[in-house]
């Protein structure tokens, strides 16, 4: 079957047995992939809520970053996790 959409949206996935890592696409109907180191400067669509476009960059390859996402997606959730530890952090001092 033919993929209806120009731009993939990738996700790090293990292939087989031997944890050999590709970027996969996740939409219904697709079933590229692609080679992890191939993914570099490739187009994906952003994994957050904004569906905008995003360059896999080679830093993103080298940390394995589970899923490309925008910067302002990235933001967010770099601020949602700052602010469950932070609200943890608090749990934590109360118990104290
Ligand atoms: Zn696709
Ligand atoms: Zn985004």
């Amino acid at each position: 079957m033919k993929s209806d959409h120009k731009i993939h949206k990738y996700e790090l996935v293990e292939l087989g047995s031997k944890g050999y890592k590709v970027y996969k696409c996740k939409l219904p109907n697709c079933r590229h992939f692609i080679q992890k180191e191939l993914a570099v400067g490739r187009l994906s669509l952003c994994n957050g809520v904004c569906n905008s476009e995003v360059i896999i960059t080679r830093d993103m390859v080298t940390r394995e970053l589970k899923v490309p996402l925008c910067d302002d997606c990235r933001e967010k959730r770099k601020n949602r996790r700052a602010l469950v530890s932070a609200i943890k952090g608090g749990l934590h001092d109360n118990s104290n």
